[in-house]
């Protein structure tokens, strides 16, 4: 990873990245456990069955949700109930690669998927239009789409769960966010979503503690986005970070406050919001997210991955119905969550 590392930050500083914030030393704040197998698996069916439960809803506002309340999988997007979207088919490759390789290869990370475009279900326009710039042989470290969605967020969970320290976390986080993601405020929010995964995982609890630590890692990396958010209180995810450790109304002011668009500014903070108000109420969270409105896959995605990485799969399954748990993709997480996985 460090050749990478190093000719991404080359390229990217040359257009004024500030990559301080990753020169800064980042630790665990307590002891950390062995991440089980348990863990992994609980990870990977919460970012599926969060992505297969919320995909119906994607795109519905709000209030329409309130009435059309649905509270199993059903079919989406010409796909049979149970199907996954582009989160989880995105999320399974980076797994995939990282086992494969032992580290984060941005080369074979992009044949991957490159390889998965064609099936991709539901996938946003800087995802697709960087796969076809990578197909056309466009380098890893150009080709990525000047975008601040949630691409490159919703698929970073495995970064967490198999890098052992945050301060590497941190920056495959940001070399698989820019393969499709060449934006400060889509790499950070990867970046945010790892770590808060790798913490989870780990043994810590998720807690207001969490939230200011994943802000501090990223201080003065990201470069205001006021313009380009219909809310513009806060512009940064190290900012959003903050304003959920704070946040005191319901998950109803929150979405106002926050959004729930693809817009990661928006998805990433809301999907905090839920999961810190009900990390042990996973069925309650699930359909929560599910109903924020919005982008209601992706939200029930992060949302799923930081429950499993919290409660582990026993936790998640005991607190959810089982019926959830008929994803197309479980045979493949249960072949990726092998014991014993160290990179
Ligand atoms: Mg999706």
């Amino acid at each position: 990873m460090d050749e990478a590392w190093l000719r991404a930050r080359s390229a990217l500083e040359e257009e004024g990245w500030d990559f301080s914030a990753f020169d800064r030393p980042l630790a665990w704040p307590f002891e950390p456990r062995a991440v089980g197998v348990g863990k992994v698996r609980g990870t990977l069916f919460g970012v599926a069955v969060g992505d297969a439960l919320g995909a119906p809803n994607e795109g519905e506002p709000r209030w329409k949700l309130r009435e059309r309340r649905l509270e199993r999988l059903a079919p989406h997007n010409g796909l049979p109930a149970g199907a996954v979207t582009d989160d989880t088919q995105l999320t399974l490759a980076l797994m995939e690669s990282l086992l494969a390789r032992g580290t984060l290869d941005p080369e074979d990370l992009v044949r991957r998927f490159v390889a998965l475009a064609p099936s991709l279900v539901a996938a946003g326009w800087a995802t697709r239009q960087a796969l076809e710039r990578l197909a056309r042989g466009a380098a890893w470290w150009l080709a990525g789409s000047a975008s601040a969605g949630n691409g490159a967020a919703m698929r970073a969970a495995p970064v967490g769960l198999l890098l052992e320290g945050p301060d590497a976390q941190r920056r495959a986080a940001l070399l698989q966010a820019i393969v499709t993601h060449r934006d400060r405020t889509a790499a950070a929010a990867a970046v945010a979503n790892a770590l808060v995964v790798g913490w989870l995982v780990r043994g810590g609890p998720p807690s207001v503690a969490m939230l200011e630590w994943a802000a501090d890692a990223l201080d003065g990396f990201e470069v205001s986005l006021a313009g380009r958010s219909q809310r513009r209180r806060a512009s940064t995810v190290a900012a959003r970070l903050r304003e959920v450790a704070a946040f005191e109304g319901g998950l109803d002011e929150a979405f106002e406050h926050f959004g729930t668009g693809a817009f990661v500014l928006e998805s990433l903070p809301s999907a905090l919001l839920v999961f810190m108000r009900h990390a042990v109420e996973p069925e309650r969270a699930l359909l929560e997210a599910a109903h924020a409105g919005g982008d209601t896959d992706t939200i029930a995605s992060l949302v799923g991955g930081w429950l499993g990485a919290y409660l582990g799969d026993r936790g998640l399954r005991s607190g959810t119905p089982s019926n959830w748990w008929d994803v197309s993709v479980a045979a493949e997480i249960e072949r990726l969550s092998r014991p014993g996985l160290r990179l």
